[in-house]
């Protein structure tokens, strides 16, 4: 195992995560299947990378100045990670955040300094909806930046610049396919645009929850959603600017109880633990290698992303009451 070298700044932590060889999804698919391990971040998501990246873009901008506070609308795990990146350069964090989050992520939010204001979860026309409320109190409050994670694009390019890099570098530059599930589109379309920049070859594909519209619309041209998913973090319904160019080939719909089988696979088979949106992306990256296995390439090289840690759902996926008051399925464990 390679032991990376000390580093100079806590910041420099964020990124550089291990990717791992997933055994029983590389099995069902017939060829290799590799996770990404983001849940290793200092955040323990995806998205520190995102938060990193947006907050240098508003100082190169000189948009924020010591002692300004960020201010952004998020699903938890943004907000997790600019709270720690905004703390160690010496910024203040205002959260908006839909009330139907986990509570461990409200939690973690409050225990790490930022200012949490929960309101109702609703339609995206709806001015009170979180993305909103979070553009108006930044533009109401003096010395604020927001960080507009959907439509700023600095969030894709932490993908095109390190994710995808990365995983080129990890896999000695043979990469066969990449899937992830978008939530504000950044992973999908920055590691997109980054691999295909080294092989245009490399298939992507969306892999959506229920209850998104960007499966319809790349299948069809339209966005239409059907169904529903208690996956958080991921589901979209429409084009934000991080999406607009995304390099998508295919698109795979997964549903919770999909997902949900990969989560218990991976942690009773794999000593991984890991949240549903992690659990959808390794069905869609199954789906994505048991295709180009049927095309010939048995040894097909897929990447996907294992967004966050399971310790962060510890009152929903991994509660049996949570789970039956979802008409999910029960880990027989539990
Ligand atoms: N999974 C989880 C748990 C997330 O919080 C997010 C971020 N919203 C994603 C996946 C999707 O990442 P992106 O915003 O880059 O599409």
């Amino acid at each position: 195992m390679n032991i990376t070298k000390p580093y100079a700044s806590t910041l420099d932590l964020i990124g550089h995560t291990p990717l791992v060889l997933l055994k029983g999804p590389s099995q069902a698919a017939g060829c290799e299947i590799w996770g990404k391990c983001e849940f290793a971040n200092p955040g323990s998501s995806v998205k520190d990378r995102a938060a990193l990246y947006i907050i240098r873009d508003a100082e190169a901008r000189g948009e924020i100045e010591p002692g300004g506070t960020v201010v952004e609308g998020t699903a938890g795990n943004t907000g997790i990670g600019i709270a720690l990146v905004a703390n160690a350069r010496g910024y203040k964090t205002v959260i908006v955040m839909p009330d139907n989050q986990s509570k461990e992520k409200m939690d973690t939010l409050r225990a790490l300094g930022a200012e949490l204001v929960l309101v109702p979860p609703t339609k995206f026309a709806d001015p009170s909806h979180f993305v909103h409320t979070s553009r108006r109190l930044a533009e109401e409050t003096p010395g604020a930046v927001w960080a507009n994670q959907f439509d700023n694009i600095a969030n894709r390019k932490a993908h095109i610049e390190g994710t995808a890099p990365e995983l080129w570098e990890q896999l000695e530059g043979r990469i066969d396919g990449f899937t992830c599930a978008a939530g504000t589109g950044g992973t999908i379309a920055g590691v997109g645009m980054g691999l295909k920049a080294f092989d245009e070859n490399v298939r992507i594909a969306l892999t959506d929850p229920h209850g998104a519209a960007l499966y319809n619309y790349y299948a069809t041209g339209e966005l239409k959603a059907e169904g529903s998913s208690v996956a958080e973090g991921i589901g979209q319904g429409r084009i934000t600017a991080n999406l607009e160019g995304a390099p998508i080939d295919d698109q795979y719909r997964i549903s919770d109880e999909e997902g949900l089988h990969w989560v218990g696979r991976l942690l009773c088979e794999e000593g991984l633990c890991l949240g549903l949106s992690s659990g959808i992306n390794v069905a869609g990256a199954v789906e994505l290698g048991r295709k180009l296995a049927a095309e010939g390439r048995k040894d097909a090289r897929v990447a996907t992303i294992l967004c966050d840690t399971g310790f962060r759902y510890l009152s929903t996926l991994y509660n049996a009451e949570w789970l039956r008051s979802k008409n999910l399925p029960v880990f027989e464990w539990l």
